[in-house]
């Protein structure tokens, strides 16, 4: 269908004018799940300082030597390190010190004797006096139950790198060295407008004519998924007054992203093109994809913007090959999609487009099968509820017989599919 644009070709277009966004400083606590921005390096050894990895006895290995199960070393006790505090012992030949766990290990000390290999008797979270010696029962090398200064986190390391989202280790890492604020990428912020003079909202009773609004909460949701932050505007009426006063709603927002829904297919996009010819500059493209086929894309106040259609499941699949890589673009993500593939279990029929067809999967001896979930109408958003992916069929192509081998977008994570 040579009047119809590439898919890959209009996305490289988009992609072409999207600048990634710029950075921000925010609390760690709000970091989980955003891209760090910058190199995190650490200026602390973690530990700080060589600690004990066991509530015992800091001792000399040497004076060890001879302990065993029968035969006990009694040891005298110089001091008691509790977690939290430092000992400005030394501890000499023939001495021990008591010490929990975490407790810096003292000098002229090399090894921890757990407790349990010891006689000594104490309650945890108890202050036992500290008795005057202790028989060690068992013998160690250097290094027993010690964790040595800097064996987590070296000073000077790169821990994270630029790039990287955010996870608990992570926020974990970052806490550690004492990393209050982080460095992330903004997360893009998009404002969604529907059009129709069919809308209604989701509270309100359907009356002849109406149907409830979905896309603005389809549009929402897809855009949380990717990291960016949904701002709804009210839907727009198909009125030039209307769809102005929408439009001006939505960069009064700021956004870095206008995503409108319906009003571009031939005969209706008149009201949304007048609009924004006035505030900005759109192309109206024929995309050679099935569902999805009619596509807005420009600029409207100097802000990206998609015109996606209006047919619901044409709204997802346009967002999920178009917009989708956009937000990971100003988020500064890799792309995230995955794909498997499968071996189709009936003939499917296509006009040529690429398509995105609605499947469920199911794995058949060693091999992932793809049906179709019934209608593939663009309007049945049921059918988008119940596939576990979209299997993509070429341009081009018109028949794919049963059995063919074909990618597969998938829809939910494969663990939850069978
Ligand atoms: P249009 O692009 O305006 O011709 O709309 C195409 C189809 O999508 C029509 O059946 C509309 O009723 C439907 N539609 C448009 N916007 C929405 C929406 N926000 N939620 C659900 N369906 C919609
Ligand atoms: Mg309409």
């Amino acid at each position: 269908m040579p009047d119809l644009l590439n898919v890959d070709r209009a996305l490289a277009t988009i992609l072409a004018t999207i600048q990634p966004l710029a950075s921000e400083l925010i609390p760690l606590e709000n970091a989980l799940g955003r891209t760090l921005a910058e190199a995190v390096t650490s200026n602390v050894n973690l530990p700080p300082f060589p600690n004990s990895s066991m509530d015992g006895f800091a001792v000399q290995s040497a004076d060890t030597l001879n302990a065993s199960a029968d035969k006990g070393v009694a040891l005298r006790l110089v001091a008691d390190i509790p977690a939290g505090t430092a000992s400005a012992v030394v501890l000499r030949q023939g001495e021990a010190a008591r010490i929990m766990t975490g407790a810096p290990l003292p000098d002229g000390a090399d090894a921890v004797i757990p407790v349990e290999s010891t006689d000594a008797k104490w309650t945890p979270g108890s202050d036992t006096a500290l008795p005057p010696s202790v028989t060690i029962h068992r013998s160690l090398k250097g290094g027993d139950y010690v964790r040595k200064a800097g064996e987590d986190i070296r000073s000077g390391e790169t821990l994270v790198k630029a790039g990287t989202k955010l996870r608990a280790a992570e926020l974990g890492i970052l806490a550690a060295i004492g990393q209050a604020a982080v460095k992330v990428y903004r997360q893009p912020h998009v404002a969604i407008i529907s059009t129709g003079d069919e809308l209604i909202e989701v509270s309100t009773e359907l009356t002849p004519g109406k149907i409830r609004d979905s896309n603005s909460y389809t549009i929402a949701a897809l855009v949380t998924e990717h990291g960016g932050i949904p701002i709804k505007i009210p839907t727009a009426r198909d009125t030039l007054e209307d769809v102005r006063q929408r439009f001006r709603e939505a960069l009064d927002q700021q956004p870095d992203l206008i995503i409108s829904s319906a009003g571009v297919s031939v005969g209706a996009f008149d009201v949304v093109r007048t609009i924004i010819d006035e505030m900005g500059h759109v192309d109206f493209w024929k995309i050679n994809l099935r569902p999805g086929k009619p596509l807005a894309y420009g600029q409207v106040g100097g802000v990206p913007f998609f015109g996606l259609p209006g047919n619901p499941v044409s709204a997802m699949v346009t967002f999920d090959v178009f917009v989708r890589p956009t937000l990971l673009k100003l988020a500064h993500q890799k792309d995230d999609a995955k794909h498997i593939e499968a071996a189709t279990s009936e003939d499917i029929d296509s006009d040529g487009r690429r398509s995105y067809i609605r499947v469920n999967l199911k794995r058949e001896q060693n091999q992932w099968v793809a049906r179709t979930t019934g209608t593939q109408s663009s309007g049945a958003l049921s059918s988008m509820m119940l596939a576990d992916g979209l299997l993509i069929i070429p341009e081009d192509v018109t028949f794919l017989p049963a059995g063919s081998i074909s990618p597969i977008r998938l829809l939910r994570p494969l663990e939850e599919i069978g």
